[in-house]
């Protein structure tokens, strides 16, 4: 399997630059780097392209040629992007590791109610499996979703992609501040924590996570956080003040946010999030927290 291409080399009349995924919209592309993006392995000259739809986007190499009956790899032979092309669209889609499948407001909403509720009312859980409330979206069609349009990308966040359609969304790992490992830095997953306050910080904003055993962590506002959402941004107040609002009451509030696990110094883990209903503290969303502080 080919490595991941998280990363190109936009190579210009002599200029060289580098674009992570999440730097390349489908605006960008078409207008500067369409035909001008290159294989991150410096050493090798291989093609990239990229591809968006409406909630997935990835990086990929050019399909290659048949000359002589040769299959031309773009890629040198060594490089570690090399592509088998064997795989056909759908099951490179399928599996290939390049691909993030952005997940939908519903969907966040969906996966953080649940959140909450299984660690609040656990009872809930015990007699039947648990319902997505949002019926519209799917009426009658459980158990019978075709098992091969289940995506088996990673979950991304928006700026990740767009959706392939007809395709349900990725599952999103749930887990605590205490269940995150190393293994996790990098992925996008669903994560509750008793929040601790909101700090201004010198240079940026952030809500402390502290668990019962001791472990810290950071939930952090992406650039594409304060750019999206510039309201909820210039605001964040409002989360500081419910969460001190809640702890009067004799108990930190629980918080569950879907976001990007990274390293930090300043604690031991950083979820980043990018949108304000990627939020829920004590499963409420940001306008029903400021209603209810009004
Ligand atoms: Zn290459």
């Amino acid at each position: 399997m080919a490595r991941k291409i998280t990363r190109v080399i936009f190579r210009k009349d002599g200029l060289e630059q580098k674009y992570n995924l999440t730097e390349v919209t489908e605006e960008l592309y078409e207008t500067k780097l369409k035909g001008f993006l290159f294989c991150p392995n410096e050493t090798c000259k291989a093609r990239i392209l990229f591809v968006s739809g409406d909630k997935v986007t990835y990086f990929r190499t050019w399909k290659s040629k048949v000359v002589d009956g040769q299959v031309v790899n773009e890629h040198i032979s060594d490089c570690p992007y090399f592509v088998d092309h064997e795989l056909g669209e759908r099951s490179y889609r399928r599996k290939s590791p390049d691909i993030y499948y952005s997940i939908s407001e519903d969907h966040m909403k969906n996966v953080l109610r649940n959140a909450f509720d299984r660690i609040r009312h656990p009872d809930k859980f015990k007699k039947k499996p648990p319902s997505e409330d949002e019926g519209k979206k799917r009426p009658s069609s459980r158990g019978r979703i075709d098992p091969t349009l289940q995506p088996s990308g990673h979950a991304g966040l928006v700026a990740d992609g767009a959706t392939v359609r007809g395709e349900k969304e990725p599952n999103v790992y749930r887990k605590t501040l205490d269940e995150l490992n190393e293994f996790d830095y990098g992925s996008v997953q669903c994560i509750c924590g008793e929040a601790e306050g909101l700090t201004k910080g010198i240079d940026y904003p952030y809500i402390l996570l502290k668990t019962t055993s001791g472990k810290t962590g950071r939930i952090l506002f992406s650039e594409a956080f304060a750019a999206k959402n510039r309201i909820q941004y210039d605001n964040l107040d409002f989360y500081g003040q419910y969460i001190e609002v809640v702890k009067v009451s004799g108990q930190n509030p629980l918080i569950c946010c879907i976001g990007r696990i990274t390293k930090d110094n300043q604690s031991e883990v950083a979820i980043v999030i990018e949108d304000h209903y990627a939020l829920r503290i004590e499963n409420k969303n940001y306008y029903q927290i400021v209603d209810e502080l009004q």
